[in-house]
């Protein structure tokens, strides 16, 4: 099961405050619309509680008193104060949408900046799953929380703080009283919060396991019938689904409490005020205004309380958002180019190991005091067992990684002189599942050099061989190749690969064949492009299948952290070492699956 099914981290409870201060700081970038919305929200704010203290005066001075004309003057008012409380609503929540979206898209155009930068090691380490998660879920939850959260902050405590502010003015007795509830209000409000979220993060968990377990389960169904598992998958998929709901159960049980609790509570404050009121008013202290106005203020300032606790909540996972989103922003590439590192045009091809080794982990190495030169214009074929180190060898060439010891020297430059730029620029690669990006086989072939006309497209098609398929195809080039190119087969993929690397024209050409069946004549086409790519150009090709680099200048065996045998086909096959058994071996495997004969040993060529 891949990894990114398991990626939701777990709940922090702290909400760390650098991060939020880096997040507020993204906000600012946008600060006319941050001041625009807290203007606006404070101003709402402070016009509700006035609503409510404009319906005070209405039943006292008016109702009460009997006098028309003050009512009336009261409601223009309170009509007037309606427009221009609309105003400041619209402009509340456009300011904040907008605010939202700015941050979200500031966010995913740094990561995607960032992105780039990084080097195919960090890609190795990380799933691509966790990465689009971070572009996609945790920059929206930045983004709300940027607009959204910061806002309902803003509303809340300039809601409770006006509340207060005209309950002191009417009663201060009473109001001490009140701000006695107000910790009570909080603390369940935020257990019961806390606690629902995290039980719904469980169920996503899960929900994202079961995805899982049934898209393995699917796609590995030969496996699994011709093992006999499927009493044990079905046990695995059980125990899943019955934690899942647990956890549904759970979840419901504490939303479904979640409000009577919170009732609760209120009532018992709003029954205590009512209570205290009843024997101010009594005592000649209170109006009925005043009485009426009170309650309706202790029932408002409750509202944005609770409403709090659900924003502190999700504060706390956007928080957590953050700060995923601003540890991939600080990711520093490992492989730096020089303050003064040149880029010399071309790069030609002559290629210098010198007592090179190499490890990806310490006490593990890949490749141990290697040296080698390889001319400009050379074919090298790179062959030996999976795991010995050819893709390394390669990524070294391509700077993917650099030696942990000795040189690789391009030109006469040591490499680590150049930019990076310099070198991987004008590097034709064609990967064993070739990518293709979504968009028509025009655009695909064209990525290798953007400002390439149709016609040289198709005369870079033609001599990669691909032009015959692609004409073929219901709509030439134009054709959509679908998502990594999913419409086509893996051969026809190479080809348009090789096409797009014709087109790029450059130094040095790397080709990992594919290892998957390719039918005879796509092979064929595919090993006619790569001559035609190779032609002059120093090139290094991963081969799997021996048959095609017969003609290479020189094959390398690598084994044991280095090239245990070097020299031409015929030489190798003279020499009846690792290679020639290898050769054999393959050369009888393939008889053996076309003719089901015992294939005889071949004779040098
Ligand atoms: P080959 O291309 O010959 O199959 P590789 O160059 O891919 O071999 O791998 C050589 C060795 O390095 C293997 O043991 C492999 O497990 C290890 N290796 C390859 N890539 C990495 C990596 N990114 N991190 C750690 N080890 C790696």
């Amino acid at each position: 099961m891949s990894e990114h099914y398991f990626e939701e981290e777990e709940f922090d409870s702290q909400v760390n405050g650098e991060t939020v201060r880096r997040i507020l700081g993204q906000g600012l970038k946008h600060w006319p619309f941050m001041v625009t919305f807290l203007v606006c929200i404070t101003a709402v704010a402070l016009i509700e509680s006035y609503f409510t203290y404009l319906s005070k005066r209405m039943i006292d001075e008016g109702i009460l008193a009997r006098d028309l004309d003050a009512l009336r003057a009261l409601a223009i008012q309170y009509g007037l104060w309606f427009l221009i409380f609309a105003v400041f609503v619209f402009g509340f929540i456009t300011a904040a949408g907008y605010l939202g979206h700015l941050v979200q898209y500031d966010l995913r155009k740094q990561m995607f900046d960032h992105l780039q930068k990084l080097p195919l090691s960090y890609y190795n380490r990380t799933s691509e799953g966790w990465l689009m998660s971070r572009v996609t879920s945790d920059a929206v939850r930045v983004g709300d929380l940027v607009s959204w959260g910061f806002l309902d902050t803003a509303w809340t405590i300039t809601s409770v703080l006006t509340s207060l502010g005209f309950m002191f003015f009417i009663n201060w007795k009473l109001t001490l009283l009140v701000l006695i509830m107000i910790p009570a209000l909080w603390k369940v409000a935020i257990t019961f919060k806390q606690r629902i979220l995290t039980e719904y993060r469980r169920v996503r968990k899960l929900n994202s396991k079961i995805t899982g377990s049934y898209s393995e389960s699917i796609s590995g169904v030969r496996v699994v019938k011709s093992l006999g598992r499927e009493h044990e998958n079905l046990n695995q998929f059980n125990e899943l689904t019955d934690d899942m709901y647990q956890a549904s159960y759970r979840a419901a049980w504490l939303s479904a409490l979640f409000l009577p609790a919170v009732q609760l509570v209120s009532a018992s404050g709003i029954a205590v005020v009512v209570w205290f009121s009843g024997v101010q008013f009594e005592a000649g202290g209170m109006t009925i205004g005043g009485l009426q106005a009170f309650i309706s203020y202790v029932t408002f300032m409750l509202w944005p309380i609770q409403q709090m606790a659900q924003v502190y909540a999700s504060m706390q996972q956007a928080v957590a958002s953050g700060e995923r989103i601003f540890s991939l922003l600080d990711t520093e590439p490992e492989i730096v180019d020089a303050p003064d590192a040149i880029d010399p045009g071309s790069i030609r091809g002559d290629i210098v190991f010198d007592d090179v080794s190499f490890h990806y982990e310490d006490g593990k190495p890949v490749l141990e005091n290697l040296s080698l030169a390889i001319p400009q214009g050379e074919t090298v074929a790179l062959v030996g067992p999976t795991g010995a180190g050819k893709s390394t060898l390669v990524n070294l060439i391509c700077r993917f990684y650099e030696p942990t010891s000795g040189q690789i020297l391009i030109n006469g430059f040591d490499y680590t002189t150049l930019t990076q730029h310099a070198i991987q620029s004008r590097i034709g690669m064609v990967l064993q599942t070739p990518h293709l990006f979504s968009g028509t086989v025009l655009d695909n072939v064209r990525y290798g050099r953007l400002d390439a006309t149709d016609a040289e497209v198709e005369e870079a098609a033609k001599l990669a061989g691909a032009h015959d398929f692609i004409a073929r195809l219901e709509h030439g080039y134009q054709t959509e190749v679908g998502e990594g190119g999913v419409l086509l087969s893996v051969g026809q993929k190479q080809l348009i690969s090789l096409a797009r690397a014709v087109l790029a024209k450059p130094d040095i050409f790397i080709m990992d064949e594919a290892t998957s069946s390719v039918d005879t004549l796509t092979e064929a086409l595919i090993q006619q492009g790569m001559e035609n790519l190779m032609n002059g150009r120093t090139s290094f090709i991963i081969a799997h299948r021996l048959s095609t680099i017969k003609s290479a200048d020189r094959i390398l065996v690598i084994e044991n952290g280095g090239v245990s045998e070097m020299g031409t086909h015929a030489e190798l096959i003279r020499a009846r070492g690792h290679y020639y058994n290898l050769y054999t071996r393959q050369f009888r495997d393939e008889r053996q699956k076309v003719y089901g004969l015992d294939g005889a040993v071949p004779v040098a060529q």
